[in-house]
């Protein structure tokens, strides 16, 4: 797990969110003091768990948890995703110089896309901790690799 500065900012800012929002749901409840924190920290982590990954998405940070690399099962030690590239990236690994693509996007198991040798990592919920998956990537319908010049003519 990596944290930067932006990183920080923003769990604490969701976790205030949190705060206001389980503070009153706690309340509410009528349950004593203990059994009252409890309701707040479920509500807050609830709040985190809904509202990471958008915000994190929103303003472009990089999921907390380090990707492992699927060619030598080293984890990467850092990585920056450039807005331009959002919300697909291909990450060369330090250790053994091997890339890899990783897909800013949660609940994809198979997706249909442009075919490519490189190993594809995706998020599972909530994405915005950094569980990566592999993924199948399945041929974009209508290319398959041979170009229409390239066909035998009828
Ligand atoms: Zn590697």
């Amino acid at each position: 797990m990596l944290w930067t500065l932006n990183h920080l900012l923003v769990m604490l800012l969701l976790f205030a969110v949190g705060a206001a929002v389980g503070t009153p749901v706690a309340q509410s409840t009528g349950f004593g003091e203990a059994l009252g924190t409890l309701v707040l920290a479920l509500v807050m982590i609830v709040v985190v768990a809904i509202l990471g990954w958008p915000v994190f998405r929103l303003l472009s940070l990089r999921p907390l948890i380090l990707p492992i690399c699927p060619h030598c099962g080293m984890r990467h030690g850092n990585y920056h995703v450039p807005r331009d590239v959002w919300p697909a990236a291909i990450l060369f690994c330090v250790h053994c110089d091997k890339p890899s693509r990783l897909l800013l996007r949660t609940g994809v198991r198979t997706i249909t896309m442009e075919p490519s040798e490189l190993p594809t990592l995706s998020l599972r919920w909530p994405g915005f901790l950094g569980i990566w998956k592999p993924v199948v990537i399945q041929p974009t319908p209508g290319r398959d690799g041979v170009s229409a010049d390239a066909l035998p003519p009828p």
